[in-house]
């Protein structure tokens, strides 16, 4: 299985550091707000990894963690007039709605910076006693240019790095490369007591920590969307190699950019958009299958017109499913034997199994897999019906399996009744002038999860089914 591994720019094989296991750590987000559409793209292209892996038999120790404490979520907190962790802990419980909405298996261990503390305390101890950190007037700083290879992830250079960064005349670190490990404790914001005083961890530190904690030393893979290439997992190989002694991580992944209309994300230009609220115009499972239609390093750009395709070559594949499960009931009983032209069939379909095969070992190529399934899914419209019990088995099965590697849900939903909805749709509005929001969204959820979408209209409430 090849690997394209951004610490060395090329492609490698992959050796895991235990036979049999891997263990992967993917930086997770930061809970200040609903997961917009790109934080889902690390989540969809990891979640996948990790279950092409599971296929081939490995044991998968994946971790991903929330940041729930940071300057975002201080400030949403101060101006919401509410505690910091009432913020982080709403955005988590609706980022793992999210999260299950589009399919994406639950993490081995998924920790919480707030939960982590103490280990980020001992490992900044740590640093200091070895002479990698350094503390002034309640901040602890790492001393950047004591780590040698500094600069390796992203191809930077210390001197390089300099040119371009403005020194201040009050800056108290002794030297402009080096980063916060600690940070002094300001009124009305979260702190913990450390041996330099009240105070909260930097960013970076707690997935140095967690990695370590949760996998070990040395971890498999480490991943994140390449935003995270610097500073972020620079300075994580820093704190981790110059703490641990040994290399971090074996192969780092970054997934590409996904842009809207060919535009980077922002809310100031109104292009910005959450997964609840797409979720509300399709559904996720169409998303996730649009997000795996690219590779993951490739940029990826959001529009009606892609997702609509997307949504088409779905469909594609789910009636073909169907299709075949009536098949299965029609022939139940009959002979599973194959005829010589269900044998050459097979073949044909086993090739391209394992061309989907070779696309996930060539670096996740998802893009060639999903051509596999569609060239499957044609051979499955053209041969089922004429086949053999066992052959349609065989093509349900493996149509399905593949699915299932890509994260996508083939079983039918049950359909609710019109009468069903309509009463559901009553009681949610009822809810909402009761003044009681939370069974409101619990309906509306529920709703979404049977594929009904609601649209609040000056008209009233409007549904249909996704
Ligand atoms: P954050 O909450 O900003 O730390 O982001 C969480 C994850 O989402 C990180 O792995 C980011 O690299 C990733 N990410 C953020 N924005 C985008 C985007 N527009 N496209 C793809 N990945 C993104
Ligand atoms: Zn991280």
């Amino acid at each position: 299985m090849k690997i394209y591994n951004t610490l060395t720019n090329q492609k490698e094989e992959f050796v895991p550091v235990h036979e049999g296991k891997v263990g992967m750590y993917v930086c997770g987000p930061t809970v200040y707000n609903y997961i917009h559409i790109g934080n889902a793209r690390p989540m969809v292209v990891f979640d996948t990894v990790r279950r092409y892996f599971e296929y081939k038999g490995y044991d998968v120790n994946y971790v991903s963690n929330f940041t729930d404490v940071d300057d975002k979520i201080i400030k949403k907190a101060l101006e919401e007039g509410v505690d910091a962790s009432e913020i982080s802990e709403k955005y988590i419980k609706e980022c793992e709605k999210d999260m299950q909405a589009l399919n994406v298996k639950e993490a081995t261990h998924h920790p919480k910076a707030t939960e982590e503390i103490d280990g980020m305390i001992e490992m900044i101890q740590e640093l200091i006693d070895k002479g990698f950190a350094y503390e002034k007037n309640g901040t602890v700083y790492f001393r950047t240019r004591k780590f040698d290879h500094y600069g390796q992830l992203s191809n930077k250079n210390l001197d390089d790095m300099m040119a371009g960064i403005r020194i201040a005349v009050s800056d108290e670190k002794d030297d402009a490369m080096d980063f916060v490990l600690w940070k002094p404790k300001k009124e009305g914001e979260p702190s913990w007591p450390s041996p330099w005083g009240e105070g909260r961890p930097g960013w970076h530190i707690e997935c140095s920590v967690m990695s370590r904690k949760y996998i070990g030393d040395t971890i498999d893979i480490h991943a994140g969307g390449e935003d995270l290439i610097f500073p972020h997992h620079e300075n994580e190989i820093a704190q981790s190699e110059a703490c641990n002694g040994e290399k971090f991580a074996n192969y780092w992944m970054h997934n590409g950019f996904l842009n809207i209309d060919n535009k980077k994300m922002s809310k100031s230009a109104g292009n910005f958009f959450t997964v609840r609220e797409i979720g509300e115009k399709y559904p996720l499972q169409v998303i996730r299958f649009f997000m795996l239609s690219a590779h993951y390093r490739s940029p990826l750009n959001f529009s009606d017109t892609l997702v609509e395709a997307a949504k088409n070559g779905l469909e594609r594949i789910l009636t073909a499913v169907d299709h075949l499960r009536d098949l299965l009931e029609d022939k139940k009983g009959q002979s599973a034997d194959l005829s010589e032209k269900d044998e050459k069939n097979m073949e044909e379909a086993k090739a391209l199994v394992a061309k989907f095969e070779a696309s996930m070992e060539d670096d996740f190529n998802t893009a060639d897999a999903i051509a596999a399934v569609f060239e499957l899914v044609k051979l499955a419209n053209v041969t089922a019906a004429d086949g053999s019990l066992g052959y349609v088995q065989y093509l349900y099965d493996t149509i399905v399996k593949l699915c299932d590697i890509l994260g996508i849900i083939t079983e039918k939903k049950e359909e609710m009744l019109d009468a069903d909805i309509e009463a559901l749709i009553e009681e949610r509005q009822a809810a909402r002038k009761a003044k009681n929001f939370a069974r409101a969204d619990e309906i509306r959820d529920m709703l979404a999860e049977k594929g009904i979408i609601l649209e609040d209209t000056r008209a009233g409430v409007k549904w249909k089914r996704a």
